[in-house]
């Protein structure tokens, strides 16, 4: 059988596998990217943040073609969340990073189109892009990723090398294996049901493209305005809760839920449930909160939802995959052009990508905490530890069997679980991060550096796609890390100090 060389081949063509297929062609490398679908597909995960609009898609060259998309604009998110009824808004315009540039917005888009754009672009970029191709297996020589075994869109079986492989296959993947084991969270175990609906309720200029997220005593929804009319709904509710419910089928489960849920209702009031199209159908997602022990292993590298995904309440998905993207880009080309060995490199793509998994895992633990008083059972089985112990035998209980990410939070100290609480809340008030801290200066957790891990990953991306070579030179994230090379598309070693 033959064998075509590559310098990298890339598993499916979403966000995260397009950006990092794209950035490594950019480089001048030799691509290949594999995608099992014909595009444009369905996907869900249509909540963007200012820093994949801003950051990453200006840096692929495709923000004009985004721009002109007629996506949806969204200024910020709404919730009806913690104790109070009333819902309040938070504004991407009140965030240091973004006031004052024309970064303060992202859109909200049908997946489809938007991952057909950074597809499309990566082929431009000059990518080889083949759909209706599905990666069976990976080629492993010595322990080592070497390629993979592939079915072309002729159902024949055949095979490709080279000496990286970027796993971006999401959830559904199961090269994770090769890099370690998959991780449940149990604090995160919910099902998802939505739906698509036409001529929804909008909230009133400059809010009506807003995500409103919608707590109620079983769960959550989401409620996203796609574009004038459309509106894409969905109920997160306790997987474990609710298996009876989705036995009388979806269209009465989901209806179960809007009757539970008054906001909602009344957001839904006169519109029209799309039945036709590839938005005329329920889907469920489950089982969507892990992260591999190992995000690498010789020659592979696990990028997005192949590696890791928390929760959809605060549209992390796409930033964390696109993310993950740049570093595993950065590192496919520093070591190709052989200016690092490729342990140090993907120790630190390993290290950042984790970083900004963690400060998104923590910060989604605090959101969900602000429900603590609820009573019902999707609340309290999510409720983080009090100081009474009673209290922390039954959250042991409910997260008990294995190790899980929900574990590690059991051994956050009180002052960082209180920090994390009152650092929701002061986002949710607008307040600046001065008056923050002023307020909350008195603490034994080093609150500054936690804010600070908060948003690195989202500013280092932001400083280089709006200032380029310009930027401000970034500090390693630990003793003995690489920086991003000037272009931002490699690591080097810091410059010493004093030099
Ligand atoms: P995907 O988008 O899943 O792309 C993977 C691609 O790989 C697919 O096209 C697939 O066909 C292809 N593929 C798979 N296996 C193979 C194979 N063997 N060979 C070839 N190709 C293959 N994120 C947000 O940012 N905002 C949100 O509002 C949001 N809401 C969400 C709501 C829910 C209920 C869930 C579960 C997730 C949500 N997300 C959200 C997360 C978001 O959907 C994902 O994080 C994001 O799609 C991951 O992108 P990816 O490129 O890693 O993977």
């Amino acid at each position: 059988m033959s064998e075509e060389e590559y310098d990298l081949i890339v598993i499916g063509g979403g966000p995260g596998g397009s950006t990092a297929a794209s950035f490594v062609a950019m480089a001048g490398h030799r691509v290949l990217l594999l995608e099992r679908e014909w595009f444009p597909r369905h996907q869900i995960g249509e909540s963007l943040l200012p820093v994949t609009i801003h950051g990453i898609c200006r840096m692929l060259g495709v923000d004009g073609e985004i721009e002109r998309a007629n996506f949806m604009r969204k200024h910020g998110g709404t919730f009806r969340w913690g104790k109070s009824q009333e819902p309040w808004t938070f504004s991407f315009a009140n965030t240091w990073m973004l006031s004052g540039q024309g970064l303060d917005y992202a859109f909200q888009v049908e997946r489809s189109r938007f991952d057909e754009i950074l597809l499309r672009n990566a082929g431009r970029k000059g990518v080889d892009v083949r759909e209706g191709h599905t990666v069976i297996d990976t080629l492993r020589e010595a322990g080592r990723t070497v390629g993979v075994r592939f079915v072309d869109a002729a159902g024949k079986e055949r095979r490709a090398r080279a000496p990286f492989v970027i796993d971006a296959g999401g959830h559904q993947s199961k090269l994770h294996q090769y890099a370690g084991e998959r991780v449940f969270a149990k604090f995160f175990q919910n099902i998802a049901l939505y739906g698509y609906f036409e001529h929804g309720k909008r909230m009133p200029s400059p809010d009506e493209g807003n995500i409103l997220c919608a707590a109620f005593d079983e769960g959550w929804f989401w409620y996203i305005p796609l574009s004038p009319t459309l509106t894409s709904v969905g109920a997160v509710v306790s997987k474990e809760q609710h298996a009876e419910t989705f036995k009388q089928g979806y269209e009465r489960a989901f209806q179960s839920f809007v009757d539970a849920c008054p906001l909602i209702k009344e957001y839904l009031d006169g519109a029209r449930r799309v039945t036709e199209g590839p938005y005329g159908i329920f889907r469920v997602r489950k089982d969507y909160s892990y992260c591999n022990t190992q995000f690498w292993a010789p020659g592979l590298l696990l990028v997005g939802d192949a590696a890791c995904f928390i929760d959809p309440v605060f549209s992390s998905g796409v930033h964390l995959t696109t993310y993950a993207a740049l570093l595993g880009a950065r590192t496919v080309n520093t070591v190709l052009r052989g200016t690092l060995d490729a342990h140090t490199c993907m120790t630190e793509f390993e290290t950042r990508y984790r970083n900004e998994y963690a400060a998104f895992y923590d910060f989604l633990v605090g959101f969900y905490d602000m429900l603590q008083d609820e009573k019902s059972y999707f609340w309290s089985a999510r409720k983080v530890l009090g100081t009474n112990e009673a209290d922390q035998e039954a959250f042991v209980r409910l997260v008990a069997g294995g190790a899980t990410a929900a574990e590690d939070f059991l051994e956050m100290s009180g002052a960082k679980r209180e920090f994390l609480k009152e650092y929701v809340t002061s986002r949710t008030r607008q307040e600046t991060a001065e008056e923050f801290f002023a307020r909350y200066s008195n603490t034994s957790f080093d609150a500054k550096s936690f804010t600070r891990n908060l948003r690195r990953g989202r500013a280092e991306v932001l400083a280089q796609a709006t200032q380029g070579e310009a930027r401000t030179e970034d500090p390693p994230l630990r003793d003995g890390g690489l920086v991003p090379s000037r272009d931002g598309f490699h690591w080097v070693a810091p410059p010493k100090k004093g030099t």
